[in-house]
């Protein structure tokens, strides 16, 4: 059993502290995705998971072992990293075999993992080849297949499709996703690309400035941000945001609309993604000041009572700048945030 478990894990640097407090659990054969904004603290996690640096204070298990003062080596993890270390005057065959040579793993044992694990990648056609001869995406599944190779009982990976073309990424991902709940391994992936995070993991840890500020599944964290940060860094537009004033009874005025919501009076925070919006006969009154036709919908930006507001509309409307619109919120798709800490409200 390989769950990965992170107790009050502080890192700093001089006077600079990039994580406060981190508590994470991953399960065995959990796929698990930090995301976050540049600097937000993801590698320097990842890079204390590996034994690459040392945490501050806090601990690190993974099944039943404490880690955190054991070597690299002795951790039971595989890495794979942007710049994919692939040997280019090595055949692919070789490289997937680095690791094991190094573990002074028998001849045999070594042709059979190597080719179980490049068949595993679709490169078992390549293996003669010289990595120097491969293309970036072939490069880096030689990579995948180097780290899946050491059998680990964990995978960390650091950005690794950052550097292919858009169209293999997609390929890439979806292909990785695959191996790894083949595998079985227990996989920790760091990336600031959210529609990756969302395709590829089972639960997505949002980080932001050295803290997890949620830890949920990808449709979790989508529909309900534990906070107002997650709810505008997950969703392209992002969500939309309007001040709130209560009626009492739970009754509010948002742009002039009344709507149900918490019971609370202190002045919240009316939150709708763009996508939860229709045209109605009732509703928010929006001018359309930009109109893009993205293809499979229409996306719009308008302005409600000075405040700039996304929505996302059916591609067969027409709809002109300066043209007045009634939006309606999608009822059960409307939450609330606390300006002041910046949490959800139930
Ligand atoms: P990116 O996506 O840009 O890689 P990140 O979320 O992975 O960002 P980290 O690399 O973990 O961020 O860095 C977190 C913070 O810690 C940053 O502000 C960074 O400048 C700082 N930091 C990281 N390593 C060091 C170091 N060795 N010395 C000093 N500061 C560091």
């Amino acid at each position: 059993m390989a769950q990965i478990r992170i107790k009050n894990v502080a890192k700093r640097f001089g006077a600079y502290q990039a994580l406060h407090s981190i508590n994470l659990d991953v399960a065995d054969q959990e796929f698990m995705v930090l995301l976050g904004a540049s600097g937000c603290g993801k590698t320097t996690l990842l890079r204390i998971i590996a034994g690459l640096e040392t945490p501050s204070e806090g601990e690190v298990w993974i099944g039943d072992r404490r880690v955190d003062h054991l070597a690299p080596r002795d951790r039971g993890i595989a890495m794979v990293f942007q710049n994919y270390a692939v040997f280019p005057h090595l055949t692919v065959f070789e490289n997937i075999a680095f690791g094991l040579r190094m573990a002074k793993m028998d001849n045999a044992l070594v042709t059979k993992r190597v080719e179980r694990t490049a068949e595993l990648m679709h490169i078992e056609q390549l293996l003669k080849r010289y990595s120097g001869e491969l293309s970036g995406g072939q490069r880096q599944r030689v990579a995948v297949a180097r780290a899946l190779a050491m059998e680990p009982d964990v995978i960390l990976m650091d950005e690794p499709l950052s550097n292919l073309d858009a169209l293999l990424r997609l390929e890439m991902r979806a292909e990785l996703k695959g191996v790894l709940a083949e595998s079985k391994t227990t996989a920790i992936y760091v990336t600031h690309d959210q529609v990756e995070a969302m395709s590829l993991a089972d639960r997505i840890s949002v980080m932001h400035q050295g803290r997890i500020v949620q830890a949920a599944s990808p449709i979790e964290v989508y529909r309900n941000p534990a906070a107002r940060f997650v709810a505008s860094f997950i969703g392209n537009p992002p969500m939309n945001f309007l001040p709130a004033t209560s009626h009492g009874n739970g009754q509010w005025s948002v742009a002039g609309q009344t709507f149900n919501g918490p019971a609370t009076q202190k002045p919240l925070e009316f939150a709708i993604r763009p996508e939860d919006l229709s045209p109605a006969d009732q509703g928010l009154k929006a001018t359309a000041r930009v109109v893009e036709p993205l293809g499979a919908h229409l996306l719009v930006t308008c302005d409600v009572e000075g405040a700039s507001f996304r929505a996302v509309l059916d591609s067969d409307l027409t709809v002109r700048p300066g043209d007045i619109l009634t939006l309606a919120p999608q009822p059960d798709r409307i939450r609330w945030f606390d300006p002041e800490t910046t949490q959800a409200v139930a």
